[in-house]
This record gives structure tokens, sequence and C-alpha cells, in this order.
């Protein structure tokens, strides 16, 4: 029988325990980094909030979490560059030490115009972990302080990650396939 999860991915590139260890990892780096703070976690909706709570789950310094919404692609699989605040933080940051929580960079469009944008409120300073990288450590073109995995320029769907709204609930990180995906979903 065929798994219905799949549908619509060619390929699982990240497992459910891949992703676990992985941040595990992650969640004891930023324990060390912020030991003597109080910083704000601040997720990137819809996308980042599977693995802000996973990660934050992880992490046994005291924390604060705050998201914002922002909108860059549409329905399609390409950034349009034009990127939009749908949801802002609750609260101020001056002063705060700030660690943006990213799903995914591709382009860095995104990522680079909330850094500007965050960075103009005066945090005492802003770092970046970004769980999926599609540059090469070191190459991209924004910042990045942590990263969970470097994955190949392909489209992917899972984990918080989307198409068109769907695929969000898949416990992994998968390639998005068109062909196969489903055309009959009701609605
Ligand atoms: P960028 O501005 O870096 O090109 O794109 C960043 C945003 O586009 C991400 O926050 C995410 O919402 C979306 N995105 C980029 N690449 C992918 C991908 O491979 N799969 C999915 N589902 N979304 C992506």
């Amino acid at each position: 029988m065929t798994d219905a999860r799949m549908v619509g991915v060619s390929r699982v590139l990240i497992s459910e325990e891949e992703l676990r260890s992985r941040i595990a990892e992650l969640a004891a780096e930023l324990d060390a980094e912020y030991r003597n703070d109080f910083p704000i976690v601040i997720g990137v909706l819809n996308g980042a909030v599977f693995f802000l709570t996973d990660l934050i789950r992880e992490m046994k310094i005291p924390l604060e979490i705050d998201f914002m919404a922002v909108s860059s692609y549409g329905d399609s699989t390409r950034s349009s560059g034009v990127v939009q605040i749908i949801k802002d933080l609750s609260k101020s940051i001056e002063g705060r030490r700030v660690i943006v929580i990213e799903d995914i960079v591709d382009s860095g469009l995104t990522l680079k115009y909330l850094i500007d944008n965050l960075a103009s409120r005066n945090p005492a300073d802003l770092r970046v972990v970004v769980l999926l990288s599609k540059w090469a450590i070191g190459q991209a073109p924004v910042q990045h302080d942590h990263v969970g995995f470097v994955i190949p320029d392909e489209f992917v769907v899972g984990y918080g990650l989307d198409f068109a709204g769907r695929y969000r609930n898949l416990p992994f990180v998968g390639v998005y396939d068109p062909k196969a995906d489903s055309a009959d979903l009701p609605g």
C-alpha cells in the first residue's frame, strides 16, 4: 500500500531521526552561547514553527519567544524578492539578544529583509539559526550563524515547509514532486 504521506514527495531528504539529533546539537550550541542571557527567540511563521518548538524544547536556558510572519512566494516555488510583513513582533527587542529562527534559505532575500528590519530596532545583538540552507557553509549571501543542514537546490516540503499551503505536517523533509502531486484534493 502506498504511504499517503509520500504523495507529492519524490524522496525523503532528512528523516525524523536526523532532524531530532541535529536539532539537539543546535540546542546544546545555543545553550552554551546564551548561558548568561535571556534571549528572545523569533520564529518566522509559518514554516519555522515546527523547528522552533522542537529546538526550544531541547534548550535549557531561560528564553522568550515571539513570531513574525512574512510572505515572499505566493503559491510559486521561486522567491519574488518582494517581502511583506504580515504579522509583526508583539514587543520591543531593543537592547535584547535576539535569535532569529528561519526554516529555509534559498535566494536569501527573505532573511536579508528580516535581518535588516530587526537590526533597525536596536537589539543588543542578533544571530540567525537556519534549519535548511541551499548554500554551502560560508557561501550564503546572508547571515547564517548556525545551520542545521545544507541541502541541494531542490524544492522541499515537510517539517513546516509547504507547497501552496500543503505538506507542512509531514514529520520529515522531502523533495517535492509536482508530477506525483495529488490533483484531486477536496475543495
Ligand atoms: P528566499 O527568500 O531565501 O528565496 O526564500 C525564503 C522563503 O521561501 C522561506 O522562508 C520559505 O518560506 C520559502 N522557500 C524557499 N525555498 C523553499 C523550498 O525548497 N521549499 C519550501 N516549501 N519553501 C521554500
